[in-house]
C-alpha cells in the first residue's frame, strides 16, 4: 500500500482493497522532486511530518507499520516491492500532471514485473469523470456541476480495517531539517487523522450553523480550517460530506468542499491548467521587481492587500476572501502573470494544493472557469464591505492599528505620511482600465 495524499486509515479503499489481500507492506515515499521544488513550504513539510507520525500511529495500531523513505518516488518504490517481491500495488489516484505521470510511469514498471497496480478513488468525494455534462468532457462552469454533484449517488465510506496483517518493517520515520515548528498563530493546526476528525466534529457542533454569514469575514474564525487537512487527505472528503449532511446551515459549506471536486475533474481534463491558461485571453504580463516584491511584502498602500500578504508570510495560511483581492491586486491592479502569484501562493500556503491554488488563480484572472472574466475586486471597496470595523487590517499592519476603523480602511495622504505607511502603488481605476484595455487588444491578436 502506497500512501500519498490519503494520509487516514478511515475510507480508505486502496488500504482496504491492499488490507483484503493478505499481509501488507505500507509506505510513503517523501519525493525529492516535490520536496526541493521551489514551490515547497516548510510550513506544509511540518505538518506532513505531523500526518505521517499520526498515520504510524494508527497502523500501528492495527497491526501493520508505515515505513517512509525519502528520494526518487518511483524507484524507493519499486526497490522495496522488488525487496518484498510484492504481487499487487495499491494507490490512490490522483489528478495534477506530475501526479499523473509518477503513477502512469510505476504503473508501466508493475505490469512490465508482474505486478498487480491498482489505482483507487481517494481525494475527492466524487472522483473525476463520474459526472460529466450531457456531451461529455468536464464541467467547466461550477453551477451546473454542483447541481449534478448534489444529486449524484455517492458510495457510502468504508471504516477503517479493524487490524491489518503487517509486514515487518522497521519504521523510519524521518524528520526533515528545521520543519518540526510551524510557525503560524493557529497552534492547534496539528497535522494528522486524529487531529483533523476532532476539527471536522467541532466544526459541526459549533461553527458550521453560522458558516454562511460568517465565511466573508476575515477578522473572525468563521470558516472551519480543514483545508490542510482535505489536502492531505487526512479526512475522507466523502466521511466529511456523510458527516456534515443534516447538520443545519451545512450546504453552504459542502457547496464549498465540492469546489475541490470540481477543480480536480477540471485538472483531470487538463493538467496543463497548472501553467496555461485555461481559457486563453492573450495575455501580456508585466515584470517589475520592486511592484511584486511591494506585493510581497504586503507595502502595496492598499491595506486589505497588504494585511492579506503579511498574514500569509506570518501563518502560511489566508482567508478566501483575501487570496481573492490579492490576487486579483497581483494580476489586475499590477499587472503581473497570474502564475507568478500562484508559484509564491504554494511556497508559503500550509494548504498549498495544485488544483485548488492554481485554478483559484485562474478564476481571478479571468483565465479559468468564472462566467464573468472581467470581474474586478477593488480593495478599498472590498475592505469596506469585508472589514469595515478594520479588525483585520489593523491586526496585520501595525502601522494602522491605533488609527480609527474608517483611516485604517482607507487612509488619507495625511494619515500615511503620519504613520509611514505607503501610499497605494498604483491608482486602482486607471490600472484596472489599463488592464481591460490590454486584454481587449490582446484579445483580438490570439490566434482562434
Ligand atoms: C487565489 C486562491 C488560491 C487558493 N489556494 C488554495 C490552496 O492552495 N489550497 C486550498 O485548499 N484552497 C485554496 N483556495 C481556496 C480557499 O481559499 C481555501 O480552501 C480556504 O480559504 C481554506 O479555508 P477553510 O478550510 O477554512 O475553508 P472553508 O470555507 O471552511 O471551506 C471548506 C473546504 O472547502 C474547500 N474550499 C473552500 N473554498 C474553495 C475554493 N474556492 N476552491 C476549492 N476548494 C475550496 C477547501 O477544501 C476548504 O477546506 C484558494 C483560493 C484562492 C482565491
Amino acid at each position: 500500500m502506497i500512501f500519498t495524499r490519503d494520509l487516514r486509515v478511515d475510507d480508505n479503499q486502496a488500504l482496504c482493497a491492499a488490507a483484503a489481500e493478505g499481509p501488507i507492506s505500507c509506505m510513503f515515499v517523501m519525493d525529492d522532486q516535490i520536496a526541493n521544488a521551489s514551490t515547497a513550504s516548510h510550513r506544509r513539510q511540518a505538518f506532513l511530518q505531523q500526518c505521517l507520525d499520526d498515520l504510524a500511529n494508527s497502523l500501528d495500531d492495527l497491526g501493520a507499520s508505515l515505513e517512509i523513505a525519502r528520494g526518487n518516488w518511483s524507484e524507493q518504490i519499486q526497490n522495496r516491492a522488488h525487496e518484498l517481491q510484492a504481487t499487487n500495488l495499491h494507490i490512490a489516484d490522483d489528478y495534477s500532471s506530475y501526479a499523473k505521470r509518477r503513477l502512469d510511469h510505476l504503473g508501466n514498471w508493475c505490469a512490465s514485473q508482474n505486478i498487480e497496480f491498482q489505482r483507487h478513488p481517494g481525494v475527492t468525494a466524487l472522483p473525476p469523470g463520474d459526472i460529466q455534462p450531457a456531451g461529455g468532457g468536464e464541467y467547466k462552469v461550477f453551477t451546473p456541476y454542483w447541481r449534478s454533484w448534489l444529486t449524484a449517488p455517492k458510495r457510502p465510506p468504508l471504516g477503517s480495517p479493524k487490524t491489518l496483517r503487517g509486514i515487518d518493517a522497521a519504521h523510519t520515520s524521518f524528520i526533515p531539517q528545521g520543519s518540526r515548528r510551524i510557525e503560524h498563530s493557529h497552534t492547534d493546526l496539528v497535522g494528522g487523522e486524529t487531529h483533523g476528525l476532532e476539527r471536522l466534529k467541532h466544526w459541526l457542533r459549533t461553527g458550521v450553523h453560522q458558516y454562511e454569514e460568517m465565511r466573508d469575514t476575515p477578522s473572525i474564525d468563521g470558516t472551519s480550517l480543514l483545508s490542510p487537512y482535505l489536502h492531505f487527505g487526512c479526512i475522507s472528503p466523502l466521511r466529511l460530506v456523510e458527516l456534515s449532511r443534516n447538520v443545519p446551515g451545512s450546504e453552504a459549506f459542502i457547496r464549498q468542499v465540492a469546489w475541490r471536486d470540481f477543480y480536480s475533474q477540471i485538472l483531470n481534463a487538463r493538467p496543463d491548467a497548472s501553467r496555461q491558461d485555461y481559457r486563453n485571453r492573450g495575455d501580456e504580463w508585466d515584470y517589475d521587481d520592486d511592484v511584486y516584491k511591494s506585493w510581497v511584502d504586503g507595502t502595496t498602500g492598499f491595506p486589505l492587500v497588504d494585511a492579506g500578504m503579511r498574514q500569509l508570510r506570518a501563518e502560511g495560511l489566508m482567508h478566501n476572501r483575501l487570496r481573492m483581492v490579492t490576487a486579483s491586486c497581483l494580476i489586475k491592479n499590477l499587472h503581473h502573470d497570474w502564475r507568478l502569484g500562484a508559484d509564491y501562493f504554494m511556497s508559503q500556503l500550509i494548504d498549498g494544493d495544485v488544483a485548488n491554488n492554481y485554478l483559484n488563480w485562474q478564476w481571478v484572472a479571468g483565465t479559468g472557469t468564472d462566467n464573468n472574466p472581467h470581474r474586478v475586486l477593488n480593495p478599498t471597496t472590498q475592505a469596506k464591505r469585508f472589514d469595515k470595523d478594520a479588525k483585520y487590517i489593523r491586526r496585520w499592519i501595525p502601522e494602522l492599528s491605533d488609527l480609527s476603523a474608517a483611516d485604517a480602511v482607507d487612509p488619507s495622504i495625511a494619515v500615511r505620511q503620519e504613520t509611514g505607511y505607503p501610499l497605494p502603488i498604483v491608482d486602482h481605476h486607471e490600472s484596472i482600465e489599463i488592464f481591460k484595455g490590454r486584454r481587449l487588444a490582446n484579445a483580438s491578436k490570439k490566434p482562434s
